[in-house]
């Protein structure tokens, strides 16, 4: 990825006016390292800038350097810049965000443009990237330990730890200045895969349990109702990650989480898959959106059954789009 020009650069170095960085709702590391990125190198600039999200930022991410100012959204002020970022649309932040102009930062493909500052690249291996570059693009010298390690949180944990397709050679670059800069690998690895609490440890013994093959094996689900939540003492934000286990099952194409959220009355869809499948047009399909290989969505469903049938029924229609299954 060639460093161009980046328009927004140019807008956000003229600018005088309060700037909010927002995150998606239940933010993840690549969305909560790239807001607190740009927020630390926009103050050190001297800009007004203040970085918000819906939700309490989870116990796996609390490690991000002054996570602890991220503000609770929606806080009833009224900002003249609004940047998104790892979001297809403000619609993501999930509570109403009143600003005067709307920016997105992003890498995934489609979602909502608000104009010429938008930066968006879906061949980014991570928002955190985008941050990088838009950085670099203005005065590298200011990336500190802190910047460094959050836009390397970023990169990490959408690449899988270097692990998934879009690990390349550019991503490995980055990683390496990253670390010249400061960032950890080793604590960022361990912040985010080596603090897990027992009560979580008994939610994956209890969503094994629904473990679920279709499709003759080439789909494999997990369901995560509310009730295991109470039962073992977790939280939705442990339920991160917990879909990589039937997409690792082999001969599975596509794996899927399928997690009750009675506050929302809805059920809410984590979709992966490996080489073959986008999944990203099974989410559109259900009014969310994503990435190829990692998407979501939020069903409308008044049971369980009527959510799963749902959702199997438009995996069913991309296999036979794909000509996986006739
Ligand atoms: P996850 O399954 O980890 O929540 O999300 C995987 C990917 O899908 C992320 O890139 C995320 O932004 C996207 N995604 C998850 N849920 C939704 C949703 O409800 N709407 C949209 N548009 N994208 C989503
Ligand atoms: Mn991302």
């Amino acid at each position: 990825m060639k460093r161009e020009t980046v328009p927004l650069v140019e807008f956000l170095k003229e600018t005088k006016g309060s700037i909010l960085i927002l995150t998606h709702e239940n933010p993840d590391g690549d969305a909560l390292g790239s807001a607190m990125a740009l927020y630390l190198f926009l103050k050190k600039k001297g800009k007004d800038v203040t970085v918000g999200c819906k939700d309490r930022i989870p116990h796996f991410l609390d490690f991000i350097p002054h996570s602890e100012e991220v503000v609770s959204l929606p806080d009833g002020r009224f900002y003249d810049i609004g940047i998104i970022v790892d979001s297809a649309g403000f619609y993501r932040a999930g509570t109403e965000v009143k600003v005067a102009k709307r920016i997105r930062i992003d890498h995934h493909v489609g979602g909502e443009f608000y104009g010429r500052y938008d930066y968006i690249d879906p061949k980014a291996p991570a928002t955190a990237s985008l941050i990088y570059e838009l950085i670099s693009a203005w005065d590298e010298f200011e990336i500190d330990k802190d910047i460094a390690t959050c836009i390397y949180a970023g990169l990490a944990t959408d690449t899988g730890f270097f692990r998934y397709s879009n690990t390349n050679e550019y991503t490995f670059e980055l990683a390496k200045k990253l670390v010249h800069w400061g960032a950890d690998p080793n604590y960022v690895y361990r912040m985010f895969a080596e603090r897990e609490s027992l009560g979580k440890m008994k939610l994956i013994s209890k969503v094994l349990e629904t473990l679920t093959l279709y499709e003759d094996g080439l789909v494999a689900g997990i369901t995560i109702f509310d009730r295991f939540f109470k039962e073992t003492g977790t939280e939705y934000s442990d339920s991160e990650g917990l879909v990589n286990y039937p997409r690792s099952l082999e001969g599975v194409e596509v794996a899927f989480a399928l997690i009750e959220k009675p506050d929302e009355g809805i059920w809410k869809v984590s979709l992966r898959s490996k080489v073959n499948v986008d999944v990203s047009k099974i989410a559109e399909r259900l009014g969310g959106g994503g990435h190829k290989y990692a998407s979501g969505a939020k069903i409308e469903a008044s049971s369980y059954q009527e959510a799963l049938d749902k959702l199997l029924s438009e995996i069913h229609k991309q296999l036979e789009l794909q000509k996986i299954v006739s």
